[in-house]
């Protein structure tokens, strides 16, 4: 991998490479990439995968190397303090609870010590304190530069590094948002570089179609109102008719999402705006929107926060409109979601592959795309096809871990079909045994949350072991108890797919309810699968299988994570032999001993190991 790596650097082009758990696809990137002295933005999945790169595997190999590359971490703006609007809150002095007014003191005694201004550095105020998205800021609240704090400022000083290091560590999300801007024009954030080199490179397309297409929540909504009134009682008391359309704008929008159905759902805009009662709730909307931006107009010479304010309304007011008018581009999908008391509307391009490769294309060097699940099969043609990539260099590295030995496929005999009403109950009773034999040190992972609520009222009081359910508490604190208690059973959904890695005995076995097909009944899935049809296209084939068969090898990822491990995985789904499609599966996954009799799932468990089994 690190010879592919170092030739496509050198002579430019794209190459995709899954290389598997335990390649070493890290420093496989990491040591070609500091010698090459090309300027190159490595990205990936998440934050915390971010820091981790940056702060552990890139020291060690710059290190090793004596690289003098320099290097930047640069995060989205949301993950810097704003010195802007710290300073506002404290002004302000409206916090809810002694707890906040605590947490606000510990954020100004680190705001006044910290160099990057990360907010991540400061874990003695939770991630989801509310206080969060109070003092750090948005690309609608930011002053720019009409900012008083503008010199002190963190995100710009992370933005400015940025643009001068030779190997710059980013994620998805703002790679995405970056490429999204200058779709539209905006002002750039990542610099130009010779290379991208592109971890978790599965997540992409997902994420790319989150930025290629628009959104709009209620949450921004009611930051506009709250902001308003902010400004108005410190610029402008004379004018209280601003503070009162700004207050009008909250019960419209809470109209809204009362509208959209009291459950919380995701489904297609056009199901919601026949209703008579939801067009009249977005009219509402408008017009108190309208109303309010008429008003900020007047005010907004008062001050930098009240024209920041009259320029969000602006935008909200424009986007609001988009996202609710009649005419829609039919190569985009229009649909909503509820959680909570707030709403989001959003408007998603079904194929993202023409705008990704624009981006490309307006970026030529060397693109390198990595993840230990991109292929089908031995197949990248899925991956490649949703960025509209044509021209590519592939390369499967499969893991190096003895699966012969170490791992057992377990296929329950006699499980009913997966869409009938006792089908998780029946998956239950074949598995006791199984975690019996395992002594817990089980993940149950599933493909819905109806599931997963069934599977924990099921278990309660039927196991041995420690039961931990996910949204019991936060995942970070769930994984902790799940290692330090050695012998639970977690039972989670998506979450608990991917990037989860518990290394050891404490996760023994991993059980999956179903094949992980997405729900067709999910408004993007269901426009695309439309959209292919459309165009005389399988969707089966060409999108459902493929995407399904690599969310299965995420999930099968958690049982194996270092050469010692040993373990189980149980896949429940019948249609994995009833189906001929159930062959794709079974022939992406590692190398397992594969077996229906529960006997050899015991011997597995007891010492010494037995394997040779038949093939189900
Ligand atoms: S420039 Fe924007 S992010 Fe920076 S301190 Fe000012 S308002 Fe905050």
């Amino acid at each position: 991998m690190a010879q592919a790596v170092a030739v496509t650097l050198e002579t430019g082009g794209v190459l995709i490479v899954e290389a598997g758990t335990g390649t070493g696809k890290t420093f496989a990137y990491l040591i070609p990439a500091l010698q090459s002295g090309a300027r190159i933005i490595l990205s990936t999945g998440t934050r915390h995968l971010q820091d981790q790169l940056f702060h552990q595997d890139l020291p060690v190999v710059r290190r090793a190397l004596k690289s003098r590359t320099t290097v930047a971490l640069l995060k989205g703006r949301s993950n810097y303090l704003c010195q802007y609007r710290l300073a506002a809150v404290e002004q302000e002095g409206l916090l809810s609870s002694r707890e906040q007014v605590a947490e606000l003191r510990r954020i100004r005694r680190w705001a006044d010590r910290t160099r990057s201004g990360d907010i991540a550095e400061l874990a003695t105020v939770p991630e989801n304190s509310p206080l969060w998205p109070r003092v750090t800021s948005t690309t609608d609240n930011c002053l720019g530069q009409r900012c008083p704090h503008l010199d002190a400022c963190f995100f710009a000083k992370a933005r400015s590094a940025a643009q001068t290091a030779d190997l710059l560590v980013i994620n998805h999300h703002l790679l995405l948002a970056d490429m999204a801007m200058k779709e539209t024009g905006f002002a750039e954030v990542l610099p130009g570089v010779d290379a991208f080199i592109l971890d978790e490179a599965h997540q992409l397309p997902e994420i790319a179609g989150q930025f290629f297409g628009q959104a709009l929540s209620g949450w921004q909504l009611l930051e506009l109102v709250r902001d308003t009134v902010v400004e108005q009682a410190k610029d402008a008391a004379d004018f209280p008719a601003l503070r009162q359309r700004a207050e009008a704008l909250e019960p419209a929008v809470l109209n809204l999402r009362q509208n959209l159905g009291v459950a919380d759902r995701r489904a297609l805009w056009r199901e919601a705006v026949g209703q008579p009662a939801v067009q009249e709730a977005v009219a509402g909307v408008i017009q108190a929107l309208d109303a309010l931006r008429e008003a900020l107009k007047e005010a907004a010479q008062r001050g930098k926060g009240l024209e920041n304010c009259q320029r969000r309304s602006e935008d909200l007011a424009q986007r609001f409109s988009r996202l609710t008018d009649e005419g829609l581009n039919p190569d985009q999908v229009r649909w909503f979601e509820t959680r909570g008391r707030s709403f989001t509307l959003t408007q998603t391009p079904l194929d993202i592959a023409p705008l990704f490769q624009g981006r490309m294309a307006a970026q030529p060097g060397a693109w390198i795309f990595t993840s230990a699940t991109l292929a089908v099969g031995q197949d990248f043609t899925h991956f490649a096809a949703r960025l509209g990539v044509q021209d590519y260099t592939g390369l499967r590295l499969d893991s190096p871990f003895d699966f012969a030995h170490n791992t057992l496929l377990y296929h329950p005999p006699y499980l009913p079909d997966p869409t009938v009403p006792g089908y998780t109950v029946a998956l239950l009773e074949a598995i006791l045994p199984v975690l019996e034999a395992s002594q817990g040190r089980a993940f149950l992972l599933f493909t819905s949350h109806r599931a997963l609520r069934e599977a924990a009222q099921w278990l309660a009081g039927r196991l041995d072991y420690p039961l931990l359910t996910q949204g019991d508490a936060a995942k970070a604190a769930l994984l902790q108890q799940f290692r330090s208690l050695g012998n639970a059973v977690l039972l989670g959904t998506a979450s608990f797919w991917e990037g989860v890695d518990v290394r050891g005995e404490a996760l023994s076995c991993v059980i999956i309810d179903r094949l992980p097909f997405a729900a067709p009944t999910d408004p993007v899935v269901q426009a695309r699968i439309e959209a292919l049809r459309q165009r005389g296209e399988q969707p089966f084939p060409c999108y459902q299988l493929p995407q399904a068969v690599i969310a299965l090898k995420q999930g099968v990822g958690r049982l194996i994570r270092d050469v010692n491990d040993r373990g189980v995985l149980v896949l429940g789904d019948p249609r994995l032999l009833s189906k001929s499609y159930g062959r794709v599966f079974l022939d992406s996954l590692p190398p397992m001993p594969k077996t229906r009799d529960l006997a050899q799932v015991k011997a597995f468990f007891t010492p010494p190991l037995t394997t040779g089994c038949d093939p189900p």
